[in-house]
């Protein structure tokens, strides 16, 4: 059988296939394997997550429901037991990150090049694919860019999303796939930092902790996480930002611009925050408001909020006046801003959308349309939220592919 792609998933279908006695060919356009995975969680690889309470599927925002058996079939105790069986030990984070305690993604890639290796799977680099070979219905080959062909009793498409284009992973397969018959549900930038109406070039690189992000929606007011953020040049990413972002950029639907509030005061309400900074201005009348407003915010941004608000900078506690206070109250609870767009697909963690989970079969991972063809990976039409949510559904994904694969070629 074949693998198109040596990502999470195209390595771990391959391994898969191969334990169970299938003959695996595994092809990779880059001439490295595992390109993606180096660089994931800043180089440590956050591989999975162990959070308590909550649905493991709650972490995705779009294909949860159709991971279930994939999830079941290699759950997150499973994959780390398939590389603590191989010597990587872990360790948890907050919000039940799990990294290799080495803090090496490439302690993982090295791991699943020997797992190949001890499988048999023959591992061919620089063997880009152009297209899948389909007769009668069946997939039963692919044929390289070099005109090559390799003949194959199923195949499986692993070539990863459109992000990060000079990992490897730029797009190949959703060409394939739809000569397949395969729709392709729209591709769009996830787990993103956004450009803002606002010209934030004043306070680039600086980070603030514990944010609390809210847009509005219709009339409604949404929360959309909690966490630490980073202004750009151009808007706003961090943490909270990249995990909203996919709730804020679907909200683009209903208008162009999204209205998004700040609040840097741990939740309290702009009058709880107008109470707290009067008796705080009243408790040092000789201070300088800027260095009051500092309190809950970094210096640089109380600065702005100081001059925003009209309080002005210079200006002693007791001089404040009661509308400029009231107005830094307000830019402390609920700082405006407008979302425009989102950075680019290059720049983005995922992609969104992929191929229509409704052509393929959740218990397999083969294709509904094509015999023999079966898609793994960030190609399907699946993403879900940082903290390992994307690489497990890769690795899940992968073996259940595999597995599928496998009993399809023994069956031939
Ligand atoms: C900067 C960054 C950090 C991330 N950190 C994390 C993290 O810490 N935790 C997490 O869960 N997720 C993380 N992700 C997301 C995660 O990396 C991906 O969701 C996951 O790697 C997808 O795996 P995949 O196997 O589907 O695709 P990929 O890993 O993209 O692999 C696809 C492979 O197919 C190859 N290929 C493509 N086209 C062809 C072709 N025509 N012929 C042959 N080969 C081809 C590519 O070269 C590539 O090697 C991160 C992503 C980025 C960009």
């Amino acid at each position: 059988m074949i693998v198109i792609g040596a990502g999470a998933a195209g390595m771990m279908a391959s391994i898969t296939a191969a334990e169970a006695g299938a003959n695996v060919t595994l092809l990779e356009k880059n001439d490295a394997l595992g390109r993606k995975l180096l660089i994931t969680g800043n180089g440590r690889c956050n591989l999975t997550n162990i959070r308590e309470g909550g649905d493991f599927i709650s972490g995705y925002f779009q294909g949860g429901q159709f991971l279930r058996d994939a999830i079941k079939a290699l759950p997150p105790e499973g994959l780390l037991g398939f590389f603590r069986k191989r010597g990587v030990e872990f360790k948890v984070e907050e919000d039940g990150k799990v990294f290799p305690v080495t803090d090496r993604a490439a302690d993982i890639v090295d791991t699943l090049k020997s797992a190949l290796n001890e499988t048999g799977v023959n591992v061919l680099c620089g063997s880009r694919v152009r297209d899948i070979k389909i007769s009668d219905g069946m997939a039963n080959g692919v044929i390289l860019a070099n005109g090559k062909e390799f003949q194959g009793g199923a195949v499986v498409l692993a070539s990863g999303g459109l992000s990060y284009g000079s990992t490897g992973s730029s797009g190949d397969g959703y060409p394939m796939a739809e000569n397949a018959g395969h729709r392709i549900i729209g591709l769009r930038p996830g787990l993103v930092a956004l450009n803002t109406e606002e010209d934030m070039s004043c306070l680039e690189g600086l980070s603030v902790e514990d944010v609390i992000v809210s847009f509005v929606s219709g009339r409604k007011k949404v929360r959309a996480g909690r966490g630490s953020l980073i202004f750009t040049r151009k808007g706003v990413s961090g943490p909270v930002i990249i995990s909203s972002s996919a709730k804020i950029i679907d909200a683009f639907e209903s208008g162009p611009g999204v209205r998004i509030e700040l609040n840097f005061c741990g939740g309290s309400n702009v009058e709880e925050v107008s109470r707290e900074l009067t008796a705080m201005l009243a408790a040092s009348p000789n201070k300088d408001a800027v260095r009051i407003v500092g309190e809950f915010v970094p210096r640089r941004l109380a600065e702005l909020i100081t001059a925003r608000s009209g309080i002005g900078i210079g200006i002693k506690a007791n001089m404040v006046k009661k509308e400029a206070r009231a107005e830094a109250a307000r830019e402390l609870a609920a700082f405006p801003m407008t979302i425009v767009s989102s950075r680019p697909m290059e720049e983005a963690m995922v992609t969104r959308g992929g191929v229509s989970l409704k052509e393929i079969d959740p218990r397999t991972m083969a294709s509904r349309i094509v015999k023999g063809l079966f898609l793994a990976g960030e190609i399907i039409d699946v993403d879900g939220d940082t903290g390992g949510f994307n690489l497990q559904a890769a690795f899940s994904t992968g073996f259940l592919a595999g597995r599928s694969a496998a009993l399809i070629v023994a069956g031939r």
